[in-house]
């Protein structure tokens, strides 16, 4: 066998073990909610407790990715937030670190301390450096969400570089720890955003809905997990996932800073 095709077969790690990943906004009671972006702390805890009593692990999504790769990922559950809310520090930490679970925070690097201004809907606060940092010495993963929130497919060159490298550079300098992952705003993506997110030195990305020619390490696929979402909903779901997997095959994952 040759060395490269034995590195492929390495790398090669099914899809259908690969644990679901449900992706979180903000974790708060709020009058209104037009884009359905916030669980409130109680079904946020509810998820969080269903988790552990089927035997499942919630982490961040760099460590999920060195499970996959070692072939360890069985009962683990990736656990994102994006754009980096306020409300995850104030109402997911204590539930997380509760059940001993880990979770990756996608925040905005040019937007800390601001609010979500992009959405149409009410306004939330986001975490300014200070908090974030306090994230990630709970154990939390940073990740990146870009620095500006916009849609990454079709931008120009200099925009792509700016929000996809430059955000890791300035998470980077900010908090003095390598910053692995990035999640597109909007889920929005190309081929160029994908080659961007490898060439910037990430080692992983997640997006939301992944075609089947993208998937990989650099468009992990995201399941949504909001208000509606009871135990049972949350069941339904992951069993939709394992069928949705099983029958959509692979991924590649390949090491790190290649262009899956
Ligand atoms: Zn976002």
């Amino acid at each position: 066998m040759t060395a490269a095709l034995e590195r492929k077969l390495l790398d090669r790690v099914r899809l259908g073990r690969v644990p679901m990943i449900l992706m979180y906004h903000g974790v708060a009671e709020v009058p209104e909610d037009p884009n359905l972006l916030c669980v409130t702390p109680a079904r946020f805890a509810e998820q969080m407790a269903w988790l552990e009593r089927r035997g499942l692990r919630g982490v961040g999504i760099g460590a999920l990715v060195d499970a996959m790769r070692a072939g360890r990922a069985r009962g683990l559950v990736g656990i994102t937030f994006d754009d980096g809310y306020v409300s995850v520090l104030e109402a997911a930490l204590p539930v997380l670190l509760r059940h001993d679970f880990t979770a990756t925070m996608f925040v905005i690097s040019g937007r800390l301390g601001g609010a979500n201004v992009w959405d149409a809907g009410p306004s939330w606060p986001l975490m300014p450096a200070g908090q974030v940092a306090e994230l990630a010495a709970a154990g939390m993963e940073i990740g990146s969400h870009g620095a500006t929130h916009v849609r990454l497919a079709g931008v120009s060159a200099d925009r792509l570089d700016a929000e996809v490298s430059g955000s890791r550079k300035d998470l980077t300098a900010l908090l003095g720890a390598d910053i692995r992952g990035f999640a597109y705003p909007y889920g929005s993506m190309d081929p160029a955003a994908r080659r961007a997110v490898a060439d910037a030195g990430y080692d992983y990305a997640c997006a939301v809905e992944t075609p089947m020619a993208a998937l990989g390490l650099a468009a992990l696929p995201r399941i949504y997990a909001g208000q509606q979402d009871t135990a049972v909903r949350l069941a339904a779901k992951r069993l939709l996932y394992r069928a949705h997997v099983l029958i959509k095959g692979s991924i590649v994952v390949k090491g790190r800073g290649g262009n899956a």
